[in-house]
């Protein structure tokens, strides 16, 4: 296990005990599955890395509720217009958490997290609320492309 996976999970551990909520041997694997994958992976993916790693098939429907306590405490972010979870980038970071806004490359599926200023997310509730609308969930997923797939379009145009 690489140390930035192995310091993730401690500091997982940590935040869980924290939090009264019980990190098991299997919602640590899936934190594993998804850390050592360092990208997006569907619920059907972690059941197949799952057991490839760990020996054990787990049926999807575990996955999805180990995925959901995993969410609430911030360790995974569910992408919802891919369907897909990814560990947080800030795991083992000291600040708390923000909004998180993520960068989806639609050529290599690379998903980067960034925190939203809170300037922008008061903005936004603003003109939504001024809209006559609630947001039931702030988190921002954008669409694109990551640096190096543009450099690759670049060099064949
Ligand atoms: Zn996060
Ligand atoms: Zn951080
Ligand atoms: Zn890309």
């Amino acid at each position: 296990m690489k140390r930035n996976i192995a310091r993730a999970i401690d500091s997982a551990e940590a935040s869980c005990n924290r939090a009264g909520v019980r990190l098991t041997e299997k919602r640590k694997n899936v934190l594993k599955t998804l850390l050592s994958a360092g990208g997006a992976l569907s619920a059907y993916d972690i059941v197949d890395v799952y057991k490839a790693e760990f020996n054990e098939s787990i049926p999807v429907m575990s996955v999805y509720r180990m995925l959901d306590v995993l969410a609430q405490e911030n360790l995974v972010h569910k992408l919802a217009t891919v369907n897909k979870y990814v560990a947080c980038s800030h795991i083992s970071c000291d600040h708390s958490h923000e909004i998180p806004q993520f960068l989806i490359c639609d050529n290599c599926e690379t998903v980067r997290e960034l925190g939203v200023r809170k300037e922008i997310i008061e903005a936004l509730n603003d003109s939504v609320s001024k809209a006559g609308f609630t947001l039931t969930s702030q988190q921002m997923e954008l669409h694109g492309r990551c640096d190096d797939c543009l450099q690759v379009v670049d060099h064949h145009a």
